[in-house]
């Protein structure tokens, strides 16, 4: 039941807010670690992390020092000047993941916009396609932003209707088909580039089968194509690595970054990349007033630092067995549990519902009864990611109120 206050609250926000989001109804003041906290003080696990932006953990101790410690200081200079952090957060940064430039943004889409840009160059410039051609392949079930180019290729039919005229230059094939990739690139010399999602988040967790991000990076490498992967949402140790690709041990030719790379602080993302690919990018071609400002140096900086330092990445692999394998082990008892999937702390449980019931919404609000924070995602999947400080015991208490809150279903 909500609380007078919480119903105040609610109805303000949607009379003033866009309605653009279905929010879980939970009104949230106050976060620490795995929890959060609402307005009628009651705290919960938070399995969701602003879909793990705040791997973390919210309110961290050590990115709020630096924060604030920087906010005092200098907070935006735009690059019309140069500024004493961009430099240096950036060459920990790159080196940590392994590459030579980063182009710094702020939200997650327009580093994607920012990616298809330098691909598209990339296209005419170096490996010479026929001018206005360049094509990108994309995949079935994407989610990479809400940009008026990047829903031009969702596969989402209400995130493209009536927004058009939208962008051409993209081609859709099914996820998990390197085969259907090989047949695109054999047959077209206009296509530059292949973005995909090393899993999908926003589709549901799917996870691809073993190799197939390695037959791509291969097939991308025999056709002179760039192998562009978005970890925004599994980058940062989501997966129990630092970028999910290392997996299979492959370098994409493009890394996209933004979510968990500020820890829930500040907007930040980025585009990795090498000197020879950045380098189609030219003075006056690409730019953002706050994109690379001296607090957001520090933020991300400091971000990627505690996650490196807390081995954030093994403890999301070690977490992530100890939660599939207890899920699964839940199956004969919870019919309502068809299957579980993911890897490190990105994983999800597939309902035994059709994709229209109500069983995954009333799931969620069950759970939220029982203190645990989950949203459902894509009809019949509840998504689970909790901040990737979570302690193995903090895991077992809210695998149990998962547990709990299925068996009324
Ligand atoms: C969240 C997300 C984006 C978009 O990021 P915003 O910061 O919301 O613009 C893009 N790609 C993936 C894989 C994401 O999960």
């Amino acid at each position: 039941m909500l609380s007078n206050v919480e119903k105040t609250l609610i109805n303000k926000e949607e009379t003033f807010c866009s309605n653009t989001y279905h929010p879980l109804p939970v009104v949230l003041k106050k976060g620490k670690g795995v929890f959060v906290w609402d307005v009628n003080n009651k705290k919960y696990f938070d399995y969701l992390s602003a879909y793990s932006a705040v791997n973390q953990g919210h309110c961290n101790k050590q990115i709020l020092n630096t924060f604030i410690k920087q906010a005092k200081k200098l907070t935006l200079t735009s690059r019309a000047f140069y500024n004493n952090e961009l430099g240096s957060s950036l060459e920990y940064i790159t080196s940590v993941f392994g590459y030579e430039k980063m182009l710094p943004m702020n939200s997650g889409a327009e580093a994607v916009e920012t990616a298809i840009k330098i691909c598209r160059k990339w296209g005419y410039e170096v490996k010479k396609v026929q001018h206005n051609k360049a094509k990108i392949i994309v995949c079935d079930g994407n989610f990479h932003g809400r940009t008026t180019t990047v829903v031009s290729f969702s596969s989402h039919h209400g995130s493209r209707e009536n927004f058009g005229p939208l962008t051409g230059g993209f081609e859709t094939i099914n996820y998990n088909d390197s085969v259907s990739l090989e047949k695109k690139l054999k047959n077209d010399k206009n296509i530059v580039g292949f973005l995909v999602e090393p899993i999908q988040g926003e589709g549901g967790v799917v996870v691809p089968d073993d190799g197939y991000l390695t037959k791509c990076k291969k097939l991308c490498e025999k056709y002179n194509i760039l192998f562009i992967a978005d970890e925004i949402q599994t980058g940062v140790c989501r997966t129990g690595e630092l970028l999910a690709c290392h997996h299979e041990n492959i370098k994409a030719d493009i890394t996209i970054l933004g979510k968990a790379l500020a820890g829930g602080f500040y907007p930040v993302s980025g585009v990795l990349t090498s000197k020879k690919i950045m380098n189609v990018m030219k003075v006056g071609q690409h730019g953002s007033t706050f994109g690379g400002n001296p607090l957001a140096c520090v933020v991300a900086k400091e971000a990627i630092k505690f996650a490196i330092e807390n081995n954030l990445s093994e403890k999301a692999h070690k977490l992530g067995l100890i939660f599939r394998n207890y899920l699964i082990d839940q199956i004969e008892k919870l019919s309502i549990i068809k299957s579980v999937r993911g890897k490190g702390l990105l994983n999800a449980i597939v309902l035994n519902c059709d994709v229209n019931s109500e069983i995954p919404w009333n799931i969620c609000l069950s759970m939220r009864d029982n203190g645990l924070l989950a949203k459902p995602t894509q009809g019949n999947k509840i998504r689970f990611a909790p901040p990737l400080v979570i302690t193995e015991k903090q895991l077992f208490s809210s695998l149990k109120i998962i547990t709990k809150s299925l068996k009324n279903f």
